[in-house]
């Protein structure tokens, strides 16, 4: 008679892979996925949905509770199916809905099978050869965006907010030199454009020097930094005797795509260190979490256009590329594989132009430099996290590899010709207007509006006139409303999912804009289903005609 234990441990060895080769146990943990997959693949529809649209039941998962006793592979594997249910496919030619990629079946592998052999990147005892990855992904992608690779250094972190948390930790330290070790006692402030990602006010929150340090520099019509305002706002900041712990240029913001001139900026800040006689220099942190990825483009031949895309494609990856192949002027840098990538999450690299800048985070001051200490890898000395999974490295190496330069500027030419396709759309119909004019990017938002209206000059009054006001609320609760019914429509597999933003900007009198978003990232977008799109706002706007004139 075995104990109850020993018969528990035994079946449960069963659901671990096994240490030592056991073919026929392979093909039980693959087939085991397989089954998952296939389950899956069963709740596919022409509905860019998972299964069926679900309620989110709060109050049975508060009530839940851990059995007494084990559940089988196959019906744990079950439920972690059926979790899934309900969720968007990103990748379905129909979802345009937010910049989440659909990750390639490579960068699946790459995030998998560390999960199997659970490397940890907080040494390369415990990471190996997923170590030598990380710096391999590092220097790939500095001399991608045009970073020294010799010279510079990379880790990843946990999103996008950490690249931001990195960059502005570093340049607090020099600004405010020590404060790390014994507190921070001076003001500090984050200079970054109004359409900055809000991670600014969490690092400035997280990091102590307060949210309310954080200098939010207006835009202009196009998204970008006004730089002629960044410089009076960052002298005045001087002025005061404050320091600037970081310049957060944002390369590619969520919404709009907006691209800051990060030329500019960087002259700015050289002037004020030589006028202000400063004895630091501010740091400028470029937030290309979502830009990044057009440095393909940095040395494509436009003349020539070997890959043959459109002429409207051509001016649009041009103009983008204008804006980032600056990048290398930025002293650290965030990027998202996770999000132009094609990666799954998370896959976000922090990358620093100097590898020396890490000294000063490091956690023993008294043997620097540790990026390669004794000919050795030591990212834990520096990195914020202790473990670190080495999912999102090989995730991101998958990429690179899979699509070569040529690959990526071929998936990122063809969104962005979809984009520019709806966009030409959107523009020449007399019922909507686009928000982001004159963008470059994958994103576009725009405004639908009722019968009657000159959209050729609405938004600007809108934007502009105090008396307007009335108007834009109105407005703002009509394409709320043709956003639901687009929603709804196509969650049934009839036309496009789109994205409502709130507030795509405020109004000059304080209000906020509300837009229709559509953000297309999936390598299976098409012509057709940009058509699709303007035909459900046309059945939305007949809709809400007919409803309008009923409640008359
Ligand atoms: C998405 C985003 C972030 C946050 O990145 P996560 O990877 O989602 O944490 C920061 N900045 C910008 C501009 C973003 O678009």
């Amino acid at each position: 008679m075995t104990s109850p234990y020993l018969e528990l441990v035994a079946s449960l060895r069963q659901a671990f892979p096994q240490p030592v080769s056991d073919r026929v146990h392979d093909a039980y943990f693959v087939f085991s996925f397989l089954r998952a997959l296939d389950q899956l693949d069963s709740m596919k529809s022409a509905s860019p949905l998972l299964g069926q649209p679900v309620t989110l039941d709060y109050d049975a998962a508060k009530l839940a509770t851990v059995e007494k006793d084990p559940q089988s592979l196959e019906q744990v594997t079950q439920m972690l199916v059926q979790q899934l249910s309900g969720l968007f496919i990103w990748g379905h030619p129909r979802a345009q809905i937010n910049v989440v990629p659909p990750p390639t079946i490579a960068s699946v592998i790459g995030g998998l099978l560390p999960s199997i052999y659970n490397p940890n990147l907080v040494s390369e005892e415990s990471s190996k050869q997923v170590a030598v990855a990380e710096v391999e992904v590092s220097s790939m992608t500095a001399a991608l965006i045009g970073y020294d690779p010799a010279k510079s250094a990379g880790l990843f972190t946990f999103g996008g907010t950490a690249t931001v948390l990195y960059g502005v930790k570093l340049g607090l330290e020099k600004a405010c030199p020590g404060s790390g070790r014994s507190g921070l006692r001076e003001r500090a402030v984050i200079l970054c454009s109004e359409r900055a990602h809000y991670a600014c006010l969490t690092v400035a929150n997280w990091l102590g020097f307060g949210q309310d340090n954080v200098i939010q520099v207006p835009c202009s019509a196009d998204n970008e930094m006004q730089t002629c305002l960044l410089e009076t706002m960052a002298r005045d900041v001087l002025k005061s005797g404050a320091k600037i712990a970081a310049i957060v240029a944002t390369m590619g913001t969520t919404d709009h795509f907006g691209l800051d001139d990060l030329a500019s900026i960087h002259e700015i800040r050289d002037r004020l260190v030589d006028e202000f006689k400063l004895d630091y220099t501010p740091h400028i942190h470029a937030d290309a979490v979502i830009g990044w990825a057009w440095s393909v483009f940095n040395d494509y031949d436009f003349q020539k256009n070997p890959l043959d895309f459109r002429h409207r494609t051509v001016r649009a990856l041009a103009g983008a590329k204008r804006r980032i192949q600056k990048l290398p002027l930025a002293d650290s840098l965030g990027i998202d594989f996770h999000k132009t990538g094609f990666c799954p999450y998370v896959s976000t690299l922090f990358l620093v132009k100097d590898a020396t800048d890490l000294e000063m985070i490091s956690r023993q001051q008294s043997d620097t430099p540790y990026l390669f200490h004794d000919g050795h890898y030591h990212p834990g000395r520096y990195t914020l996290e202790t473990s670190r999974s080495g999912s999102g490295p090989l995730a991101a190496l998958a990429n690179l590899r899979l699509f070569g330069k040529d690959g990526l500027r071929s998936l990122l030419g063809h969104i962005v010709a979809m984009a520019e396709e709806l966009r030409e759309h959107l523009e020449g119909h007399a019922a909507t207007t686009v928000c982001n004019r004159g963008n470059f990017g994958p994103v576009t938002l725009f405004r639908v509006y009722p019968d009657g209206i000159d959209t050729f000059g609405i938004l600007d009054h809108e934007l502009k006139d105090a008396r307007y006001r009335e108007k834009l609320l109105a407005h703002n609760e009509y394409n709320r409303r043709i956003f639901h019914l687009v929603q709804a429509e196509a969650v049934k597999g009839n036309g496009v999912v789109i994205s409502l933003t709130d507030c795509y900007r405020e109004t000059d009198y304080g209000e906020p804009m509300v837009a229709l978003k559509s953000y297309i990232l999936s390598p299976f977008a098409e012509e057709k289903y940009v058509d699709a799109v303007l035909e459900s706002l046309w059945k939305a706007r007949a809709i809400i005609a007919q409803e309008d004139a009923a409640t008359r």
